[in-house]
């Protein structure tokens, strides 16, 4: 008999009772970090992923789309709204659209967060939340944190009630790490009241049957500046699918903005300083992606609990400041146990782990993704090389506050 009391029991134990199946506060370890609104949001997504995601996954990776009812979905159930917040609901927002599991949404949480990726990345693979719900986990807080009233209540409350979709375009061709490369042109009109556009963008979150709407593109002015803007899909943008070998259901594409006129009040934040505002949401697409990649269940856990907790008590500039490089040095360590992990698997299962369907489709599915979950958001050296010039940035800056905390 389990030697355990009937609370341990009701409120600790949860799901697999496989060995490493549930991470440590399912199998009967409190955790000061989870309460009732936890387990609840846990039951509720775990429901939502297996009654309407895993059941079809093998169908939507191979015709590379998604059906549109389900994004639709998501909304209704109260996937997209908590998805857009990340460690906090926004007060304009509470009320207005639904939370899965019946959360408050003043007890929302980086801890409600996570669960709803580490759910998510039960499907095995990446695609599917990249096409379901990428752009709004992407795209969305950087135009509610930085928008003018106008660009958001155009734009933010289509995608949050499932009317419309949006994907981050800033990789292009040529211009993929080295953002500062990217050629994508705005010109200004004679009259200074709107931008003409054109370039090329590498998009994803564009699957078959699912179009997107607006995209979030970060564009180079003729002063050389960044400025970050919303592209509605209008006269001129076109898309063209690309073959991809990983996250195919996410669909990928070419997207061409030829003359394409956007108003200046689509321009997210102050002009020339988009690149600021693209890396603003890093510690939190960062959090995001590492879920998906700790389904082989070998991540460092208590590293990211402690993560999440230090991000949902630090402001947005002390997080930014403190925490881009460990966020940064935890992916890259996450995505390369991830792919030592599906690789030993595979040779563990044999022919098994390389058959689509059947005992070894999730294996043979994270394989194919391992890449379209390590690359994009940055890559292993640029995320190592990030953390460690932050790490020597914030010494010189503590070194500065001891020199003058002796004075
Ligand atoms: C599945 C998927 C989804 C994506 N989704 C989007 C999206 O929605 N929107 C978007 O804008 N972009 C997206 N991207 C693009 C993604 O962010 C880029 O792939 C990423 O920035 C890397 O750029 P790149 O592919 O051009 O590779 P490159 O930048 O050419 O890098 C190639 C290799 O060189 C290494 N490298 C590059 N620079 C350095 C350096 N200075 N020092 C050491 N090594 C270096 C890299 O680590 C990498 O291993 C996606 C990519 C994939 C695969």
């Amino acid at each position: 008999m389990l030697p355990l009391s009937d609370e341990l029991k009701s409120k600790w134990l949860y799901g697999s009772p496989l060995p490493f199946a549930e991470a440590p506060w399912a199998r009967g370890c409190p955790s000061p970090y989870y309460r009732d609104s936890h387990r609840r949001l846990r039951h509720a997504m775990r429901t939502w992923v297996e009654t309407h995601l895993i059941p079809h996954v093998h169908e939507w990776e191979k015709s590379e789309s998604l059906p549109h009812s389900l994004y639709q979905q998501a909304a209704d159930d109260g996937l997209l709204m908590p998805m857009a917040s990340g460690a906090s609901i926004r007060d304009a927002w509470k009320g207005k659209y639904p939370i899965i599991g019946d959360v408050p949404a003043d007890e929302w949480d980086g801890f409600h967060d996570l669960i709803i990726h580490d759910e998510f990345g039960r499907v095995g693979g990446i695609g599917i939340e990249n096409g379901l719900v990428g752009g709004v986990t992407l795209a969305v807080p950087a135009i509610e944190r930085f928008g003018t009233d106008k660009v958001k209540q155009s734009v933010v409350p289509n995608i949050l009630s499932g009317r419309s979709r949006i994907a981050l375009a800033i990789t292009e061709p040529d211009a993929g790490s080295d953002v500062r490369g990217l050629q994508t042109e705005a010109k200004l009109s004679e009259d200074g009241s709107h931008f003409i556009i054109n370039g090329q963008k590498k998009v994803l979150f564009l699957p078959n049957n699912l179009p997107v709407d607006y995209f979030l593109t970060l564009v180079r002015e003729e002063t050389g500046n960044f400025t970050l803007l919303v592209i509605a899909r209008t006269e001129g943008v076109s898309t063209k699918h690309m073959a991809m070998s990983g996250s195919t259901a996410a669909g990928t594409a070419f997207v061409d903005f030829d003359d394409v006129i956007v108003p200046l009040d689509m321009v997210v934040g102050e002009r020339g300083n988009g690149l600021k505002y693209v890396m603003s949401n890093f510690n939190h697409e960062t959090v995001h992606r590492i879920p998906g990649i700790k389904v082989c269940k070998s991540m460092p856990r208590r590293l990211d609990k402690s993560l999440v907790y230090q991000l949902s008590q630090l402001s947005p500039q002390e997080s930014e400041f403190l925490l881009a490089g460990t966020t940064a040095q935890l992916k890259a360590h996450a995505g390369i146990v991830l792919e030592h992990v599906v690789r030993e698997a595979i040779q563990i299962m044999g022919g098994v782990g390389l058959t689509r369907g059947g005992r070894g489709a999730r294996v043979e599915r994270i394989w194919r993704d391992v890449k379209a979950i390590t690359v994009p958001g940055g890559s292993e050296e640029i995320l190592l090389d990030l953390a460690a010039k932050r790490a020597l940035k914030i010494s010189a800056e503590m070194q500065k506050i001891a020199v003058r905390g002796r004075l």
